[in-house]
């Protein structure tokens, strides 16, 4: 049985874990580096452990550290959230070797889920559909462009071991397929050490649809409804929303029975995502699996009513899953921001530093999983991911109405974030219409919207700030006059 759990992760996925753990009374060990001392997961942790250097190569991802760290601390389990060592299928072996249960699937099926080429054999022959493309690896840009030309351009490379959007390139012609390759292989190279190059088919005006998959130890499986994540930058998802717009009650069933033996084909285990591109057409094709728990996994949890790390631990410790396919029931409509520290305006190039203050949002409905803290530091070395906002609503309007007052709500003092494009986003008639696909910031001219949207802003309300300016002064004025105190603090704001 699981009793203490090393979480292998920073950030706002660390406390998240840290969270579940507490409430089932399992015991909690951090890990951190130089640059993680005083973050929030270190505080929240029942105990917490130096393992090195800022750099992740020098720290989140050093497995003998982390595992000399687990032997120390007495864990007898580890959750890898997501990023860093959450899909490294030698540190699920090694864990399973040191007799530490690792939450997640086994390291046999998270190495066939991690190789994309590997995978979509292995869904081919379970008769899952994938997008049309190159049968196997391509030996060289040459080969890569024959292929190509076969198919027809444009087309995507993708290094089989790329991820979180990297390692993947559009080309339109031969000459950018010759430059492309290059870059893919590079990117995957600097990422993971290795690469290996397939080409898909570029399906265009395409939706970002996946599945969350769950699977025990005793082979009963289910998924956890969809999520469209169509609302991206450069191949990264930035907010997801629940139920999708375009699937109904039929399409859910047809392709959640798809999702259940995508997750038998690769005998997945724990919890997981089916990913989906959905052609303009209404096809849907898979892309890839993700192990591990997903970034957005909170708005399916609203949905489900279910609190997806506890049933993450639950499966771990081989207890068969609790309930069947037909007792699952979706309530509702739920989305989520993605609250980056980044600057739109400089092609979402990464903000960081100090954050003096901040506001979380809060309310009926409203649910905010983040690391941040008046005093806090947003680092220049991990993932720009400050803040994920989520909201519910029984309607799919309640929900993004909700979600407008929250991104008003929620203020980062000292970082540029991504919340004023969510805004603009949000108020657009197209998302209210549910008309996305992945390219929707650049077919509906959104960064072009937003400059519009602050230039009013920024009118409206110099206008309201010179009337409170007004005011506040005559107030400290007279208070002064009558011999009360003014707060520096309070005076250097107005200042
Ligand atoms: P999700 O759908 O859960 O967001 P992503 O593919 O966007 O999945 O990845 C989640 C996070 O994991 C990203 O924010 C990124 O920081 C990290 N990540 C994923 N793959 C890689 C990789 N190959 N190299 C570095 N970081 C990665
Ligand atoms: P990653 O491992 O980085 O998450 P994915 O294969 O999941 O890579 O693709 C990430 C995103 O790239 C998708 O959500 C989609 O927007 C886009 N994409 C991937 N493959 C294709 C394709 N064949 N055609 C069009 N867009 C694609
Ligand atoms: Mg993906």
């Amino acid at each position: 049985m699981i009793e203490k759990v090393l979480i292998a992760n920073r950030g706002e996925i660390a406390l998240r874990v840290i969270r579940t753990c507490n409430a089932l009374g399992i015991r909690t060990v951090a890990v951190y580096s130089d640059e993680d001392y005083n973050s929030s997961h270190v505080k929240k942790a029942d105990e917490s452990y130096h393992i090195g250097e800022a750099a992740p190569a020098k720290s989140y991802l050093n497995q003998e550290k982390i595992l000399e760290v687990m032997l120390a601390s007495g864990a007898n389990a580890v959750h890898p959230g997501y990023g860093f060592l959450s899909e490294n299928d030698d540190f699920a072996r090694l864990c399973e070797k040191n007799k530490i249960t690792f939450i997640g699937p086994s390291a046999d099926s998270m190495n066939l889920c991690g190789d994309k080429m590997v995978c979509k054999a292995a869904m081919l022959k379970a008769q899952v559909p994938t997008v049309p493309g190159s049968p196997g690896l391509v030996r060289d840009a040459e080969d890569a462009a024959k292929v190509a030309n076969d198919i027809g351009y444009p087309v995507m490379l993708k290094s089989v071991y790329g991820g979180g959007g990297r390692g993947i390139r559009i080309v339109t012609n031969d000459k950018e397929l010759h430059e492309g390759f290059q870059t893919v292989t590079s990117e995957s190279i600097a990422a993971v050490g290795k690469s290996a190059i397939i080409v898909e088919k570029f399906l265009k005006k395409t939706r970002h649809i996946e599945y969350q998959m769950c699977r025990d130890h005793h082979g009963n499986a289910v998924h956890l409804f969809e999520r469209e994540c169509s609302i991206q930058r450069r191949n990264q998802k930035l907010i997801e929303q629940t139920p999708s717009p375009v699937v109904d009650d039929a399409k859910r069933e047809e392709i959640g029975e798809i999702v259940v033996r995508a997750a038998e084909a690769v005998d997945y285990t724990n919890l997981g995502t089916a990913e989906f591109l959905r052609a303009d057409n209404g096809e849907f094709y898979f892309i890839e699996i993700n192990a591990r728990l997903q970034v957005e996994h909170p708005i399916s949890e609203m949905v489900s009513g279910l609190d997806f790390v506890k049933l993450q631990i639950d499966i771990a410790n081989g207890e068969p899953l609790p309930f069947k396919q037909k007792d699952l029931r979706m309530n509702g409509y739920a989305i989520e921001c993605r609250i980056n520290a980044e600057d739109t305006f400089l092609d979402f190039a990464p903000s960081t530093g100090p954050v003096p203050d901040v506001t979380i949002p809060a309310g009926p409905n409203v649910r905010c999983d983040t690391y941040l803290y008046p005093g806090c530091t947003v680092s220049p070395f991990y993932d720009s991911l400050m803040a994920k906002l989520c909201t519910w609503g029984p309607t799919f309007e309640e929900s993004r109405t909700r979600m407008l007052t929250a991104l008003s709500d929620m203020y980062v003092e000292g970082v540029e974030t991504s919340i004023p494009l969510y805004k603009t986003i949000l108020n657009s008639e197209e998302y209210k219409k549910g008309e996305l696909s992945t390219d929707f910031l650049k077919r509906y001219d959104m960064i072009d919207r937003l400059t519009e949207d602050l230039k009013k802003e920024k009118e409206e309300k110099s206008d309201a700030a010179l009337a409170a300016a007004v005011i506040h002064s005559e107030y400290f004025k007279s208070r002064a006059q009558n011999g009360g105190t003014s707060s520096a603090t309070w005076k250097n704001k107005l200042d």
